[in-house]
């Protein structure tokens, strides 16, 4: 007898973002230098103070189960900061914090799309939630935008893909993988149509510490009245303190639907882990300045790489305001050969530029947009100045 997997798991697609940075990573266990530019994590370690706080935690017995939606303390000062940079009001019953902000999308899916739902992805997006989406028995509804538009939908293609089931708008702003970050006048054009078709949005705002320049950032809640009713925010540590391992992310929800995913997370998985979560106390609570630090250097490498990029006749990528990611227009780079392969696709040529060259990026076919490569360039700027070297030769 051979254990059958279920339907609904047999079609779920790896994570491309995990896969192409696992892909690095064997070769690196294989002897080879690699530059990688796959994965979206912060090169830096956590801040000491964070760490310090884990260890105390630890140290104080702060090692059992905590409440399913989390350590009041944490719901606390999540809401207090949204209070005070956005003026938003939650009560902490309106925060659950899960494993990550990945585990708090697939709850905010879980608990509200119903199979045949129809839900509008705005591509290129990230990779996971077509997946998570499609778990649920609802359907992803990709509304591809341009580079013209700085990849971002406006409120008539918005209108356009509305059908009589479609029910949630899910909206990632700042964006990965294209940095491009939603200005407020274009937010509200957005939040227009929402009120007027009866939507939901899903804010994955978990790059809105990263930006960068003169842009401004607007959490979605903000630029209407009564937004807040039909809007879940979600984000998290992972990104903003460099703290991707430890597994922190939460969501702000109506008071109905957070309660819910309080009753399914105690189902799945208790709590999240009480030692993070008293980490990422300190994270939200603390001295902001490391995160300032990171962004200063995220800044600076956001503009070596634009250089970069603008140096390489026929490469380009759209303005990045927010985010670590160059999304780069490699189609002129398509339908040749190199070293005698012949490379048709951005996933065939990512898979050359990693063999090759040993640089790692991942195709932006698995963001839905086909003809890119998108680069992360949340690594030490030494990472960043040979892999574009590299890039440079491999084009040439
Ligand atoms: N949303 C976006 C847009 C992301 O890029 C990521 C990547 N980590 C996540 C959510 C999930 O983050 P976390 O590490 O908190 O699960
Ligand atoms: N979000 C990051 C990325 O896009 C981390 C990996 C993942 O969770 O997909 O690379």
């Amino acid at each position: 007898m051979s254990i059958e997997v279920s339907k609904i798991v047999q079609a779920v697609e790896p994570s491309a973002t995990l896969a192409a940075s696992a892909k690095a990573k064997e070769l690196v266990a294989a002897g080879h230098t690699v530059y990688n530019l796959s994965v979206g994590e912060p090169d830096f370690k956590t801040p000491q103070h964070i760490i310090d706080a884990a260890v105390a935690a630890m140290n104080a017995g702060h090692t059992h189960y905590t409440p399913a939606t989390g350590i009041i303390e944490l719901k606390q000062a999540v809401v207090s900061d949204y209070r005070n940079r956005f003026g938003l009001d939650y009560k902490p019953t309106q925060c659950v914090i899960s494993n990550g902000a990945k585990h708090s999308l697939h709850n905010a899916f879980f608990s509200t799309l119903n199979p045949g739902d129809e839900a509008i992805l705005p591509a290129p997006c990230w990779v996971s939630y077509a997946e998570l989406i499609r778990l649920t028995g609802a359907v992803p509804k990709i509304v591809s935008t341009t580079e013209a538009d700085g990849f971002k939908l406006t409120a008539d293609a918005l209108r356009a893909a509305i059908t009589p089931r479609t029910r949630m708008l899910l909206l990632c702003n700042p964006s990965n993988p294209t940095g491009s970050c939603y200005s407020r006048a274009e937010l509200e054009a957005l939040a227009d149509v929402v009120i007027e078709k009866d939507l939901f949005v899903i804010a994955d705002e978990i790059y809105e510490r990263l930006i960068y320049g003169d842009t401004k950032f607007s959490s979605f809640p903000t630029v209407r009245q009564g937004l807040q009713d039909r809007t879940i925010v979600v984000s998290g540590v992972s990104k903003t303190y460099a703290m991707t391992g430890w597994r922190i992310g939460w969501l702000l929800a109506p008071e109905n639907i957070a309660k819910k995913v309080g009753s399914l997370q105690s189902q799945e998985t208790s709590n999240p882990c009480s030692v993070s979560q008293y980490a990422a106390l300190a994270g939200v609570s603390g001295d902001q300045t490391c995160v300032e630090m990171m962004k200063a250097e995220f800044a600076k490498r956001r503009d070596y790489v634009s250089q970069r990029i603008a140096d390489i006749p026929g490469l380009s990528a759209p303005r990045m305001d927010g985010a670590f990611y160059a999304f780069m227009n490699i189609s002129n780079f398509l339908g040749r050969k190199y070293n005698g392969v012949q490379v048709d696709t951005d996933k065939e040529w990512c898979l050359e530029l990693l063999q090759q060259k040993k640089v790692a990026t991942v195709f932006g076919s698995a963001f839905f947009c086909e003809g890119y490569a998108r680069a992360s360039f949340a690594a030490s700027m030494e990472t960043l100045e040979r892999a574009f070297d590299r890039i440079a030769e491999f084009v040439r």
